[in-house]
C-alpha cells in the first residue's frame, strides 16, 4: 500500500480526478489517499502560491502527488503553483510521452511515439528579471552543470530502462554558446556512457520543425526548460489532442503527476471533460510506485475504450467514433474494459520494477578561475558610440582598458556601423593590459572612477578564464 497526496484542483479538475481514481481503484491500485486543497480558493484566501503551508508537509511526507489542473486567478502577485512545486521539491525532470492513437483519434501522424524529457528547474524559468534602463529589461538564463548532468542522464537511463533506441538533444548552441553550449557538451559526454543507445543533436528550430512534420523519426527528446515547454505542447497536439497527454515531474525525493492541460473552466461541472490526460499521469504514477501490473491493466483498458470508439466530445468524430460520452460514462467504459486488451492498437507491456540508475551529483574539483576583465553595463541616452567611448577611455586604469562597446550584443565600437540601431543600454568591456593581473578591487576603483565621471553603471559582469579558457561571449561582429 502506498500513501499518496491528491489535489482535485479547479474547473474540470474534480470531475476528471474522480473518474481517474475510480478507474485505478477498480483496477486494484494499492493506494491510500491524503487529499489537500490547491488552486483558486487557496489563492483567493491569501496564499500567493495557491497552496497552504501545511499541505507541503503532506506532499513531502507522502512523496507522491497526483494533481488535477488548477485555475490561476488573473491579476498580479499570484505565483504559478506548478513552477513553485517543481522548484521547491526539486522535480528536475518533466517526462511527457506523446503517441498517436490513429485511426481512432484523428491525427496526421500515424506512427508517432515520442517521449519528451524537459529540464524542469533552470533556464529562463528562474524568474530573475530586471528593468535596467528606460528602454531595456533583462531575464537571466541560468544553466548549471549539475542541472544538465541530471536531466541528460535521466533521458539516457529512461531510454535504457524502457527499451528506447535513440536520444535526441535539442539546443540553440550556435547562438547561446555558453548556456546551450554547456547542455550540448554534457549531452555528448554522457552519451559516451550509453554506446547501445543512438544519440544525435539538432538545433531546436529545425529540430522542432522536423518533429512537427515527421515525428516518427524521433524517439526520446531531451531539451532545456523553455524549448521543452513549447515542443511538448506541440507534440501532444499533433499526436491528437492536448486532452490526451499526461506528464510526470520527477525529483530525487518526490514526484508529481498530472494532465498537461489546464482547468478548462468553461467545461466545468458539465460531465464533458476527457479524463484521459490525468489518467495517463496516474498510470505513470502507478509505474513509479512499482504497481506495474495495475498500470498495464489500466492502460490496455483505456486503449481498448478508445479503440471501441467510446469518445468524449473533444476527440469525437463522426464516422470514426461510435458513442459520444461524458466524463463519468467514459470512466465506466474503461472500468468495464479492465482485463481486456486493444486489438488494433498495440497493447502495452510495462517494464517491471524499472529502476533508473541516477547517482547523486558529485561536485567536480574546482577549476582555476582567473579574472581577466569586466563588462560595465551603462545607461546612456546618447546616440554616438564614439562619444561614449571617449568618456569611458578617460577612466582606463594602468592595468585595464576599454576594448569594446556593444549595444544589444552587437559591436558598435570600435569600427561600428552607423546603421546599427542603438538603445540606451551599452555593454562596455574592459580587459586587462598585457602582463597585468586583475583583482576585484581594481573593478571597485573603476566603478568609483565611473561614478566621478558621471557614467551611470547599472550592472557589472566579471570576465573570467576557467582553466585558461575564456568563458564569456564575444561581441557580435567582434
Ligand atoms: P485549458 O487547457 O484549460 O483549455 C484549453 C482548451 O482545451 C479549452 O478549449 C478546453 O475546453 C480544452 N480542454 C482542456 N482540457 C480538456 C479536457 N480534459 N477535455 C476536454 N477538453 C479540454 O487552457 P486555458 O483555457 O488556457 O486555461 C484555463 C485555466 O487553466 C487557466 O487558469 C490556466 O492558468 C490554468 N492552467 C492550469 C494548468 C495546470 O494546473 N497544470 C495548466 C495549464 C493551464
Amino acid at each position: 500500500m502506498t500513501r499518496i497526496t491528491v489535489a482535485k484542483g479547479d474547473g474540470i479538475g474534480p470531475e476528471i480526478m474522480d473518474a481517474t481514481l475510480k478507474i485505478i481503484m477498480a483496477a486494484g491500485a494499492q493506494i491510500e489517499i491524503d487529499e489537500i486543497a490547491v488552486g483558486e480558493k487557496v489563492y483567493l484566501a491569501g496564499n500567493n502560491n495557491g497552496i497552504a503551508a501545511d499541505s507541503w508537509d503532506t506532499i513531502r511526507t507522502n512523496k507522491v502527488f497526483l494533481k488535477a489542473p488548477i485555475t490561476t486567478p488573473q491579476g498580479g502577485g499570484y505565483k504559478s503553483l506548478n513552477v513553485t512545486t517543481r522548484k521547491f521539491l526539486g522535480l528536475y525532470s518533466n517526462v511527457r510521452p506523446c503517441m498517436s492513437l490513429y485511426p481512432f483519434v484523428e491525427t496526421k501522424h500515424h506512427e508517432m511515439d515520442i517521449v519528451i524529457i524537459r529540464e524542469n528547474e533552470e533556464d529562463l524559468y528562474g524568474g530573475i528579471e530586471h528593468q535596467q534602463t528606460d528602454e531595456v529589461v533583462q531575464c537571466l538564463k541560468l544553466i548549471s552543470r549539475p542541472g544538465c548532468e541530471k536531466i541528460i542522464r535521466y533521458a539516457f537511463e529512461y531510454a535504457k530502462v524502457y527499451g528506447r533506441k535513440k536520444v535526441t538533444c535539442f539546443t540553440k548552441d550556435n547562438i547561446m554558446k555558453q548556456t546551450d553550449g554547456l547542455f550540448h557538451k554534457v549531452f555528448d559526454e554522457i552519451a559516451l556512457e550509453y554506446p547501445e543507445i543512438e544519440n544525435e543533436h539538432w538545433i531546436i528550430d529545425i529540430g522542432a520543425a522536423k518533429m512537427a512534420d515527421t515525428p516518427e523519426i524521433f524517439d526520446v527528446i531531451v531539451t532545456l526548460n523553455l524549448y521543452g515547454d513549447v515542443i511538448s505542447d506541440i507534440a501532444a497536439q499533433i499526436a491528437g489532442s492536448v486532452g490526451l497527454a499526461g506528464s510526470a515531474n520527477i525529483g530525487e525525493e518526490c514526484a508529481m503527476f498530472e494532465a498537461i492541460h489546464g482547468s478548462a473552466p468553461r467545461r466545468a461541472g458539465q460531465n464533458m471533460a476527457n479524463p484521459s490526460g490525468l489518467l495517463q499521469g496516474a498510470i505513470m504514477m502507478l509505474n513509479h510506485i512499482g504497481q506495474t501490473e495495475v498500470a498495464e491493466k489500466v492502460q490496455n483498458a483505456w486503449l481498448k475504450t478508445i479503440e471501441d470508439g467510446i469518445h468524449t466530445y473533444d476527440i469525437f468524430k463522426e464516422g470514426v467514433s461510435k458513442e459520444k460520452v461524458g466524463t463519468s460514462e467514459f470512466a465506466d467504459a474503461v472500468v468495464k474494459n479492465l482485463g481486456h486488451e486493444p486489438s488494433v492498437l498495440k497493447p502495452v507491456k510495462f517494464v517491471k520494477d524499472a529502476v533508473l540508475n541516477l547517482p547523486k551529483y558529485v561536485k567536480k574539483p574546482a577549476m582555476n578561475k582567473q579574472l581577466v576583465g569586466v563588462d560595465l553595463f551603462v545607461d546612456w541616452r546618447g546616440t554616438d558610440p564614439n562619444e561614449l567611448a571617449e568618456k569611458l577611455q578617460s577612466i582606463n586604469t594602468e592595468n585595464k582598458h576599454l576594448t569594446m562597446i556593444t549595444n544589444r550584443g552587437i559591436k558598435v565600437w570600435p569600427n561600428g556601423f552607423s546603421e546599427t540601431f542603438c538603445t540606451d543600454h551599452w555593454r562596455c568591456r574592459y580587459e586587462h593590459n598585457e602582463g597585468k593581473t586583475l583583482y576585484k578591487n581594481n573593478i571597485i576603483t573603476l566603478l568609483a572612477k565611473a561614478l566621478d565621471a558621471k557614467i551611470d553603471v547599472v550592472k557589472t559582469e566579471n570576465l573570467y578564464e576557467f582553466d585558461g579558457k575564456a568563458a564569456y561571449s564575444l561581441g557580435q561582429g567582434q
